[in-house]
């Protein structure tokens, strides 16, 4: 046989490869565990975690077991008991199908399962070690499962150092119970962090389950959500005014029984609330959809957080009048118009923009985007739980921006109206390639010899942390004066974070005086859209607030990439101009890599498109 190049990965590189995808941090173990207890039909789930899970995670149900063969089936890869057909993948109703979470657990950590059927009068225990065969024996056990999940990492130490810090990676974790709790009324759940018990809730109705968990001035401002068509239902509740929040803490989602996030759906029930809220606040609520599976895809993502609708329009705007008409019901909208003349049958898809194919996603890291949980959740999460409200301690205006980042998100999902020139072609000059840009965040570049493929906030952020690292090593001067000078609030702890950055964030650009509340702002990098001074500053200080970036191998190079992430331009429709400076400023950078090393710019040659459009 003659000698080949190409070969098949051995199951345990495949394994570590796919745990990159389904394990990101000890967050998502959890998660996959609790979800293959509630596809085994457990009533009770127990997850005790310990060093936020870096140590210990600890899960236990009374869900069906498994059987001695199938719990060495369990290990491999793409084993599954869920999904046995292409049919079957169309319409996915089980949380797992992938078959891949416990093979990549085991790839990764330390893992022992001990199981056993309710017909079975002895269980099973399975320990393995990473690149080792399992051993199985039997044990002495009551009906269910229970696995353990030691040292997440501890083989690959490049994932080990990249997580958080252990009250970070709590947060995630117990982030995640909340919403398994709330969207799982009929299970008793306990939850452990070390010895300490965060939660220990009896099966319910979701208004006591709501109460147990968030506490009852939650519970006790409600408003019911019920609106059904032959598409959609949406169930649940908002929460009256009085309780909105400055930070989107309290906004729990859940599609088909799957907690899903979604910036096109949070903002459908936003601008239900318009005129009710305050500045700067969000309403909480716990909403349920059910749509048929057949029509919405959640294979696209192993954290499976990501959705895809037939028809996002139609279900933006089921959700919206859901909660309008609760409101009305309440009389907390005085008036209101449902326009009946854009109701879209959700069956013929609509698309005038041509572009409104896209997908829902969470952030590529798979964490949980704007949901805070107290920062002294080790200690005082119990309080949090039983005392009962999902407010953040710490007072945060932070929330103010999202309003800005929603809107962009809105408009990116459907368009402005106005004529845009985003999906022309750019007029050029002769010289000038062809460049284009589509679904509002690549741009193609036809070069006449070749095409780039350019992710434009990706590419952006390249081109603003490289001049922010210039500046920093004194090469080139990277700050604009300000005009006027602008003061913005900040708390005791942000003016600490400031205080201590200053060197760096001066050294990209930035010229302020630090007061006891406030900073004022007399220079910004030039890369700070006009306008944007106080919100861009914030989100910065927010991130070196969140993510103990002194602990960072480069502090400095830390302050330009979050600077480069938050000023970049996001997915948005840009005009000519802005492309343009966009392609020219990344040509002349010559790097294709974003500051975190995701790809900006790609290049495909006629034979890469040869081989494409041949199938090869
Ligand atoms: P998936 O959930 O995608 O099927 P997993 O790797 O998470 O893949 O699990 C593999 C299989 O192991 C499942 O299909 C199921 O049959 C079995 N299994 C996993 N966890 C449990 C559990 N807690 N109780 C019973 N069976 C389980
Ligand atoms: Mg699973």
């Amino acid at each position: 046989m003659p000698e080949t190049k190409i070969k098949i990965l051995p199951d345990f590189i495949a394994n570590q490869i796919a745990a990159g995808e389904v394990v990101q941090r000890p967050e998502s173990v959890v998660k996959e565990l609790v979800e293959n207890a509630l596809d085994a039909g457990a009533k009770t789930i127990a997850v005790i975690v310990k060093e936020a899970g870096k140590q210990l995670i600890h899960i236990v149900d009374d869900g069906a077991g498994m059987s001695e063969e199938d719990l060495k089936l369990s290990v491999k890869r793409h084993a599954t008991s869920k999904v046995f057909s292409a049919e079957d993948l169309e319409e996915i109703r089980s949380y797992g199908f992938r078959g891949e979470a416990l093979a990549s657990i085991a790839s990764v950590a330390f893992l022992e399962i001990r199981t056993k059927t309710e017909e079975e009068g002895l269980g099973w225990k399975l320990i393995s070690e990473p690149n080792k065969e399992p051993v199985i024996e039997p044990v002495n056990m009551s009906s269910g499962t229970q696995i353990f999940v030691k040292n997440l990492f501890y083989n690959v130490p490049a994932r080990r150092k990249f997580l958080k810090a252990n009250l970070t990676e709590f947060r995630h974790i117990s982030d995640t119970m909340i919403k398994f709790a709330l969207n799982r009324p009929d299970i008793r759940f306990t939850f452990y962090d070390d010895e300490t018990l965060i939660f220990d809730v009896m099966p319910s109705g979701i208004v006591q389950r709501i109460k147990d968990i968030l506490g009852d001035k939650t519970s006790g401002a409600l408003i019911k959500v019920n609106h059904e068509t032959k598409y959609v239902t949406v169930t649940g509740f908002v929460g009256e005014p009085s309780i909105a929040k400055q930070s989107k803490a309290g906004q729990y989602l859940f599609l088909n029984k799957r907690s899903i996030n979604s910036k096109s759906l949070s903002h459908a029930v936003y601008s239900a609330f318009e005129h009710l809220l305050d500045k700067n606040n969000y309403p909480f609520y716990v909403l349920n959809l059910q749509i048929d599976p057949k029509n919405v895809d959640v294979n696209v993502h192993p954290q499976k957080h990501e959705v895809k609708f037939d028809d996002e329009r139609y279900v933006y705007r089921i959700v919206n009048q859901a909660v309008l008409e609760a409101l009305r019901d309440k009389a907390l909208t005085p008036d209101f118009s449902i326009d009946n003349s854009i109701a879209v049958n959700p069956f013929e898809k609509s698309n005038p923009t041509g572009d409104n194919d896209f997908v829902l996603v969470n952030k590529a890291t798979g964490e949980i985007i704007d949901r805070e949980l107290p920062r002294e959740s080790k200690s005082g999460g119990h309080d949090f739980v039983k005392g009962g409200d999902y407010n953040i301690p710490r007072n945060r205006d932070a929330g103010r921006f999202d309003s800005g980042r929603e809107l962009s998100a809105f408009e990116e999902l459907f368009g402005k109206e106005e004529g845009s020139v985003a999906n022309k072609p750019v007029a050029q000059a002769p010289s000038d390639p062809h460049i284009m840009q589509v679904f509002n965040r690549y741009l193609v570049i036809n070069t006449g010899i070749e095409l780039l493929l350019m992710d434009q906030k990706k590419a952006h952020e390249r081109v603003l942390y490289d001049k922010a690292m210039n500046s920093i090593e004194g090469k080139i001067n990277n700050s604009q004066e300000l005009l006027f000078p602008v003061t913005i609030k900040f708390n005791a702890s942000e003016i600490a974070v400031l205080k201590d950055a200053g060197d760096y964030l001066e050294g990209i650009g930035y010229k302020f005086e630090l007061k006891d509340d406030s900073l004022v702002l007399t220079g910004v990098p030039v890369g700070v859209k006009p306008g944007k001074e106080e919100e861009t500053i914030r989100m910065i200080t927010e991130d070196l607030h969140e993510h103990d970036y002194r602990n960072t191998d480069n502090p400095g190079e830390f302050v330009a990439r979050a600077y480069a992430a938050r000023c970049a331009v996001g997915n948005i429709k840009l005009n000519s101009q802005e492309i343009k400076s966009l392609y020219h400023d990344l040509r002349a950078n010559g790097n294709r890599l974003s500051p975190d090393g995701k790809i900006a710019l790609t290049v495909i040659k006629p034979d890469d498109l040869k081989k494409i459009l041949s199938g090869k």
